[in-house]
């Protein structure tokens, strides 16, 4: 069996992201899932979350996820999202002051649009926390 296929990240304005990869991981509607070469179709929506992946040099990386639909066929995996990220590509500045607007709106009054920003600026840090773990290794 092939030791790679194609992970394709596509939001509406842009292909965010498509290479070969051995191996990802998401957060699907029933809990974190993995995909290896090879895997069953399946459809699943998305949860916001990490996306990890694993290229077949070894190297690791994450992009961001706002939830969305994933699409597995056995040579390649398609993510269709609202909004994506590469990691690298992230501006940790923007997503600090993102997190601290959307904190300070909730401290005055609860609205579902500062909740979702709030979690929008959260795993985007987090991102950066992979990266840096990812670097140190
Ligand atoms: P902000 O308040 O900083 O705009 P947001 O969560 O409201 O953040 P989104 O509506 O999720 O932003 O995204 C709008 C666009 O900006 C998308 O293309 C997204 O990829 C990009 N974007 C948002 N935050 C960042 C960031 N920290 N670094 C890089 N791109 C970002």
């Amino acid at each position: 069996m092939a030791r790679t296929f194609t992970l394709e990240v596509v939001t509406p304005d842009r292909r965010v992201f498509s290479e070969p990869v051995t191996f990802f991981s998401v957060r699907g509607a029933a809990g974190e899932l993995g995909v290896l070469p090879g895997h069953i179709p399946l459809f699943t929506t998305l949860a916001p979350g990490l996306l990890h992946f694993k290229r077949d040099n070894g190297e690791q990386g994450v992009l961001t996820v706002m939830g969305g639909f994933l699409n597995v066929q056995p040579d390649r995996a398609t993510v269709l999202a609202e909004v994506a990220e590469r990691g690298e590509d992230l501006d940790e500045v923007r997503a600090r002051a993102a997190k601290e607007r959307a904190e300070a709106q909730l401290s005055r009054q609860h609205d579902v649009q500062s909740e979702l920003a709030l979690q929008r600026a959260i795993l985007r840090l987090r991102a950066f926390e992979v990266l840096g773990m990812h670097a140190r290794r």
